[in-house]
């Protein structure tokens, strides 16, 4: 068994015990400097725990190896959660300079555990008669997946090569750290600050709302500030009416991560793209892409290269047609300039209003930020019997997040929710979901509170976005992306607080990468379930249901202006993989704004429209290497999810009780412990073809 992580003295408790309400850290008693102190305390604990397993005297069995390594490392876990959980959503300069220290130490940690001889040996014996050991499903599954891992992290290299992949990991973390902290500091630096007035035309009250309350925390008190984040940049680009301004503050959002000096990403893009095929290579891959995919549901780049083609040929034709409607636009409206990039927000909003007699700012009255997250709330009570409890007394890393209790249908606590909506300068752009403790079902006797025998634990699950603040006493009022992001993340929250695994290894979203964005994408159907709006899309002053009138008008605009999304989407997932296809030759020298430039103008791509990540910025790709060579996993789980929701479809309710009790039984439960396809086809009874994707988007 492995040796007992009790917390070393010289450590601030805080980190280790959680005794917040609901067991949660307490945030307050922690501070950015006590970090060092508990990873350098936990990284030896952690290493001679699996010394223990891999020199234990025993012949190998499942427990004392595979089950012995999923108990092993609670003290790393919890210092870890809450440290990466800090960096992402509530960083700041101590915390910085940690980071970019840890993440390279890190990886040599992992390194020098996955690549153990003796270790290894015992789970590649294991592995070898796997057959023969009476495992159930869920346990050989464990086992498959932790050989599979040792092996892709260099286990059965030489000493040579293996010294030279650990070290190219060392090097590769180091510069994702980089890339994120430069995007980071370019994003929070900026605003462009506005004078009332000209500045400010065709400005819905709204989004000035939002520019004041920017404004403000930037310190320009009774100014408006747009910003880069998705809340403000995205509208204010739909309804400036200066064309001078849109390209100022649309030139500076696209530049992100490309600025000269000490915070360009240009040359970390290409020493990591170099890496990135050294270290495919070593481990007998062709390509990085052929790496990455070699464990995921599309399995090759030919599979992945086909539904990314299909789909760019019939949304650049779209695109197309869609740059012919604004251009007329503009001519009406005496202009004479081309469609630029800067102007397709401001008059694909004109055009969908000319078209559906629908603009945005006629239903944004509805889309109350608290409403939203009560209709995200009741969704998932009505499909998975699930209830959430806001808990007033517990507070979190910030004042700003919210914490819930999530309650099962008898009442019991399955799940803690918290929730952090809204932007500001110390955390990162985009949206996610994070856990600070995931869910399983192992006995811990290592349990770092010192309970002994402690069975299991709950998911402690954050959502972290990026939503705009109103001023003081005014309701937060969101746009349809803002919503669909919100659903789109909790439903990310559900695939973690409904895990319901023995295993911490494969709890949650612990699966492969292209099926993650099922559970998420799928759940951003429930949005546009008519009942759903009628009942929480109401008028923030009125209090009166979202007229059916409109509703019909929303309905009918689904398919408008998806030639540019999908374009500005595959782009940057062609980009992607055209980066991770190259030989280590290939990689070796690349100006990766030529290599973009070069992909780009070889698929043709429309000058009215850029990537929705270029490389300098895509830190999808490039902040680590969670989705390189797997930005095209959002369009592969599209396809799952564009089929998956025809089933209720055709049961004829969008909350079908048997149709949503296979869902929560075989997606949204499960987590890694069954192959993907076998999950899906349990569900669904087959895997699904592209055409109901290209349907769904008006493409087919
Ligand atoms: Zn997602």
């Amino acid at each position: 068994m492995p040796a007992k992580s009790s917390a070393p003295d010289n450590i601030n408790p805080a980190i280790v015990n959680w005794t917040g309400p609901l067991g949660l850290p307490e945030f307050a008693a922690i501070e950015a400097g006590d970090f060092a102190a508990a990873f350098a305390a936990a990284l030896p604990v952690h290493l001679a725990e699996i010394e223990a397993i891999a020199a234990s005297p025993e012949a190998p069995t499942f427990e004392n190896t595979i089950v012995a390594l999923e108990q092993t490392g609670e003290l790393l876990t919890r210092a870890s959660n809450i440290f990466w959980n800090l960096t992402g959503a509530h960083t700041n300069d101590a915390l910085q300079e940690l980071e970019r220290k840890l993440s390279p130490e890190l990886s040599r940690h992992y390194s020098a555990i996955q690549m153990n001889r003796a270790l290894f040996g015992r789970v590649d014996a294991l592995y070898q008669k796997r057959a023969s050991l009476g495992l159930d499903a869920e346990a050989g599954r464990v086992l498959e997946l932790t050989w599979k891992s040792f092996v892709r992290a260099g286990a059965e290299l030489g000493a040579d090569d293996q010294a030279q992949l650990a070290a190219t990991s060392e090097r590769l973390a180091a510069l994702g750290t980089a890339f994120s902290q430069n995007v980071l500091a370019d994003e929070s630096d900026y605003a462009l600050v506005l004078e009332a007035g000209d500045d400010l035309a065709g400005l819905p009250d709204s989004l000035l709302s939002s520019m004041q309350a920017a404004a403000a925390e930037r310190g320009a008190e009774g100014k408006h500030a747009v910003t880069l984040s998705r809340s403000i940049i995205e509208p204010f680009l739909t309804f400036s009416e200066r064309r001078d301004l849109r390209e100022k503050a649309f030139k500076s959002w696209v530049a992100r991560g490309e600025g000269a000096g000490e915070r360009d990403n240009r040359p970390i893009v290409a020493e990591t793209v170099k890496l990135r095929a050294e270290k495919a290579a070593l481990l007998g891959f062709e390509s990085f892409a052929h790496f990455k995919l070699d464990n995921t549901m599309a399995k090759t780049p030919e599979n992945v290269a086909a539904l990314l083609n299909t789909m760019w040929a019939k949304a650049r034709t779209r695109a197309r047609e869609e740059v012919a409607d604004l251009a007329q636009l503009i001519v009406a409206e005496g202009k004479n300039h081309a469609v630029a990039p800067w102007d397709w927000r401001h008059y694909s909003e004109k055009a969908r209003a000319a078209r559906y007699d629908l603009n945005a700012a006629e239903v944004k009255p509805y889309l109350q930020l608290e409403k939203m997250i009560e209709g995200a709330f009741d969704t998932a009570t009505k499909l998975f019997g699930v209830r959430f409890k806001a808990h007033g007394g517990a507070s979190a890393y910030h004042p700003d997040v919210r914490v819930f209790e999530v309650l099962d249908a008898g009442g019991k606590r399955i799940a803690i929710f918290l929730a952090d909506y809204f932007a500001r300068p110390s955390k990162h752009s985009g949206a996610w979901m994070s856990e600070y403790q995931e869910q399983h079902k192992l006995v811990m006797d290592s349990d770092a509170s010192g309970t002994p025998g402690k069975s299991g634990q709950t998911p402690i699950v954050v959502n972290v976005m990026n939503f705009a603040k109103a001023p003081a006493g005014q309701p937060v009022l969101i746009t349809m992306d803002d919503a669909r992001t919100l659903f789109h993340e909790f439903g990310h929250a559900l695939h973690g607080m409904l895990s319901d695994v023995t295993y911490p290894s494969i709890s949650g979203t612990s699966v492969s990468r292209d099926f993650v964005e099922l559970p998420s994408q799928l759940y951003e159907h429930w949005l546009t379930v008519p009942a759903v709006l009628q009942r929480f899309a109401v008028h923030h002053q009125t209090g009166e249901a979202i007229p059916e009138a409109l509703l019909a008008k929303m309905r009918a605009a689904e398919k408008f202006n998806k030639g540019f999304t999908n374009v500005e989407f595959t782009a940057s997932a062609l980009v992607d993989m055209a980066f991770h296809s190259l030989s280590p030759e290939q990689a070796a020298n690349i100006d990766p704004m030529e290599f973009q430039a070069d992909v780009l103008a070889g698929l043709d791509m429309p000058d009215e429209i850029v990537m929705r990540h270029a490389t300098p910025h895509f830190a999808h790709v490039f902040a680590g290497d969670g989705y390189s060579a797997g930005y095209y996993s959002y369009m592969w789980s599209g396809v799952l999810d564009a089929d998956a929701f025809r089933a209720f479809d055709e049961a004829g309710d969008a909350f079908d009780s048997a149709t949503a009790e296979k869902l929560l039984r075989h997606i949204y439960s499960t987590g890694g412990s069954a192959d993907p396809e076998d999950a899906y086809k349990a569900f669904r009874g087959k895997l699904p073809s592209p055409d109901a994707l290209l349907e769904k988007e008006g493409l087919a």
